[in-house]
């Protein structure tokens, strides 16, 4: 999703990205504007509204990065979508009302916004809201915008900033994973309801289904982050790896080593050189070279991959469940000296650590937590 973007720049520090989708939207604008008879002029100021109501939104993310800066939080990016701004922080802050002053802290930014348009289209109009001058037209404009801005964010349909809130709320009474839970789906069942509000009125919301499709999606892979956060807290791959398991010497030939793993539960096998690691078989190749005599004579060096994925029996587990690719389902472990030391099943790697603990590790949780690729959109 966070492929094909542009720089836009960078301000306090912080990239800002424009999604090629998000063009999209102007030009969708234009169209109608133009279809409908608009002359270039209106077609013009529409184009202009459009690029100050995502300033707007720019702004309200700049709200949100700044405020978690306050406490110590990092941001990777913000990229803009049609859909709206998506701000990257590196973690949430620890503490509830420190997530709640971040989540309230772009909505706020448009109350600020508003404000400000509010107290000069009064100073200038007065209270006569039928005036019809462009620019009063185009003040008026803004100012419902951005109120519409502050109402549908404080939706509590998580991951909005509503549901964020609605979350560092709950984490005050409960633990945190069961407020992300309780968050996600209250936010889900509110999607659901969106999605159907925009299809039923999609001429009038176009966006909508998108935005409530968004809505349930990264809530539900938020969740699952937290929750296999919560699993592993302070847990390194040492301690969910398999330590017995079966390595294919690199000069060993494919018909020799078929056998062997024939026996094997293992679906990638590392390959050792010297007791060092080099690569892995996969499974599938060994069958595929059984069945050719060419290939059954082939060395394990011949056809074993190089560029696979490795992990440090050092590394902390969370960090390497959350960042794995989705295909990479049995991963070698190394030791400093290059020497494979295990094998991690993303898999079962979780149930293998409540039984070393001795008890059932996450009891009100399903052990069968799989790994997933970061979305990259939670903030
Ligand atoms: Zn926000």
């Amino acid at each position: 999703m966070m492929s094909r973007r542009f720089k836009l720049g960078t301000f306090f520090g912080i990239a800002l990205f424009i999604h090629w989708s998000f063009f999209l939207m102007p030009a969708l604008v234009a169209y109608s504007e133009w279809s409908n008879g608009g002359r270039w002029i209106d077609v013009l100021l529409t184009l202009g509204f459009v690029v100050l109501l995502f300033a707007c939104v720019i702004l309200h993310e700049y709200g949100h990065v700044l405020a978690a800066r306050a406490f110590g939080v990092g941001t990777r990016d913000i990229t803009m979508l049609p859909i709206g701004g998506v701000a990257r922080l590196e973690r949430m802050p620890e503490e509830p009302w420190q997530e709640l002053i971040v989540a309230v802290a772009g909505p706020a930014v448009n109350v600020l916004i508003a404000a400000t348009l509010g107290i000069g289209i009064v100073a200038f109009y007065g209270f006569n809201l039928d005036a019809d001058g462009e620019s009063n037209m185009f003040a008026h404009r803004l100012f419902a915008v951005n109120i519409a801005l502050i109402v549908f964010n404080m939706i509590p349909a998580f991951p909005m900033d509503g549901g964020r809130v609605f979350r560092s709320v709950a984490s005050m009474f409960t633990n945190h994973r069961r407020a992300t839970w309780l968050a996600m789906r209250l936010g889900q069942v509110i999607a659901i309801a969106l999605f159907a509000l925009g299809i039923s009125n999609l001429s009038n919301l176009p966006f909508l289904p998108f935005i409530a499709a968004f809505i349930f999606w990264v809530g539900m892979m938020e969740y699952r982050q937290v929750d296999i956060a919560s699993q592993v807290k302070d847990l390194r791959v040492r301690d969910a790896m398999l330590r017995q398991f079966c390595v294919a010497p690199i000069d060993s030939s494919i018909a020799d080593f078929a056998e062997r793993a024939a026996d094997q539960l293992q679906r990638t096998f590392p390959v050792v050189e010297h007791g060092l690691y080099r690569g892995v078989l996969q499974l599938e190749q060994i069958a595929t070279a059984m069945q050719t005599a060419n290939g059954q004579q082939q060395t394990v060096g011949e056809i074993a991959r190089w560029d696979s994925i490795t992990v440090d029996e050092d590394a902390p587990l969370e960090e390497v469940l959350v960042g794995m690719p989705r295909d990479a389902t049995q991963i070698p472990v190394l030791d400093t000296t290059n020497k494979v030391v295990g094998l991690l099943d993303t898999d079962s790697c979780l149930r293998r650590v409540a039984l070393r603990s001795g008890r059932s590790h996450n009891p009100a949780a399903p052990a069968s937590i799989d790994y997933y690729s970061p979305p990259g959109d939670e903030r």
